[in-house]
């Protein structure tokens, strides 16, 4: 069985190119928000219709889809579907048709991407060793489509033990797959702070508690746990973003609120990290008579991919593209990404898809994001790859 001869099949990819390329312009022409995508999830589940897949809804708009047998351990691959409440500014002849909304995060190209590699796997469906799920996620901006996917049962019936997702990047040229194994990108954990003190005349600070000196304490003994309490070769951020306090120049604050976010890319540290961040704060406030109360709302955990899986995949990606096409990013992201929750429970990696070339302009989350759209391709044909050879590892 000459499978690596099958993937590389150009008359095939010659008409699912073209036909992944128009999905894509659909879909970006209608971005749909968080996990109410309707629409797109209609236009999925008709293609799939179309291919003869056999797909299910398994949340409100999250689908499901099945080719080859349909026992054994699966292998999914999952794309993502949601948009961001951003107005677009490219000008595409299919630029977004609905004001404030915009795919600047690539995942019209992931759908389009997934669903080629579809269409090419159920035409070689007799030479599949192993179940191949398909995963169209909405929410992956937040709050979150996989974990309720996965209590969902996503991961089950057939068991799924490989995990493969895509994502488009920015920083890489056309053609090129870039992998990353083991932590790969951030958890981000929200912060929520106030800072109580007692008001007064600012003329007579002694009189009251200054929530403003006591905040400002509170920022700057902060940034200690990144530099003196982590180790200094892995990455981890605290950064205040906003910060709200007082009413006239001369009256003591009595109240700041302040928000934040923490990014960890150890799960076994996540933790400790916060752990020690709300006894840092509170500490840091007692010091000056005033009191802290924290909220967390913890985001995504890291997302860790898999050592060995990631090596497998990137020896299948070097025959089919080509060994200069198939990169080791150095750098994990801070950037978070909720298939995280997948690869807590299965073997899984993420296919870093790069996008700049001719007409590519932007980085992903800005209005003027324009990816390549040779890239859909080359995604699709990594996805149906890795389905089709990389085995039971
Ligand atoms: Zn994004
Ligand atoms: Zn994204």
């Amino acid at each position: 069985m000459n499978t690596y001869h099958d993937i590389s099949d150009d008359a095939v990819w010659g008409v699912i190119d073209p036909w992944a390329i128009e999905i894509r312009r659909r879909i970006h022409r209608f971005p749909e928000l968080g996990l109410d995508t309707p629409q797109t999830q209609a236009l999925v589940e008709s293609i799939l219709d179309d291919l003869g897949i056999e797909h299910q809804q398994v949340i409100e708009h999250g689908v499901k889809g099945l080719i080859g047998p349909k026992d054994g351990p699966a292998i999914l691959l999952r794309a993502d579907m949601d948009g961001l409440p951003i107005q677009e500014t490219t000008n595409l002849p299919f630029q977004s048709e609905i004001g404030g909304r915009m795919h600047a995060c690539g995942h019209d190209a992931h759908t389009a991407m997934l669903l080629g590699a579809a269409r090419f796997l159920k035409q070689y469906e007799e030479r599949l060793e192993r179940p191949v799920v398909l995963m169209f996620q909405p929410g992956e901006e937040g709050p979150g489509g996989a974990l309720p996917m996965i209590e969902s049962g996503i991961l089950a019936d057939p068991p799924v033990t490989h995990a493969v997702m895509v994502h488009v990047d920015s920083d890489q040229p056309v053609g090129v797959i870039g992998l990353k194994s083991g932590p790969a990108m951030a958890s981000p954990n929200e912060f929520h702070i106030i800072i109580r003190g007692q008001g007064g005349h600012g003329a007579h600070p002694d009189k009251g508690v200054d929530a403003i000196v006591a905040a400002a304490a509170v920022i700057q003994a902060s940034q200690t746990l990144v530099s003196r309490e982590q180790d200094p070769v892995i990455p981890l951020v605290v950064t205040f973003g906003t910060i709200v306090g007082g009413y006239r120049e001369n009256v003591l604050a009595d109240q700041v609120t302040m928000t934040g976010t923490i990014r960890i890319l150890q799960p076994e540290r996540r933790q400790s990290i916060l752990d020690r961040f709300a006894q840092l704060v509170s500490d840091v406030a007692h010091a000056y008579r005033a009191e802290a109360f924290i909220d967390f709302r913890p985001g995504y955990p890291p997302l860790v991919a898999d050592v060995a899986f990631t090596h497998h995949v990137a020896s299948v990606l070097e025959r089919v593209l080509g060994p200069k096409n198939v990169v080791w990013l150095t750098n994990p992201s801070m950037g978070a990404e909720d298939f995280a929750y997948i690869a807590e429970r299965v073997a899984a990696t993420n296919l870093h898809v790069g996008v700049v070339g001719p007409g590519s302009q932007s980085g992903i989350h800005s209005a003027g994001f324009i990816l390549n759209e040779g890239a859909i391709g080359t995604g699709a044909r990594a996805l149906a790859a890795v389905a089709m050879l990389a085995g039971s590892t």
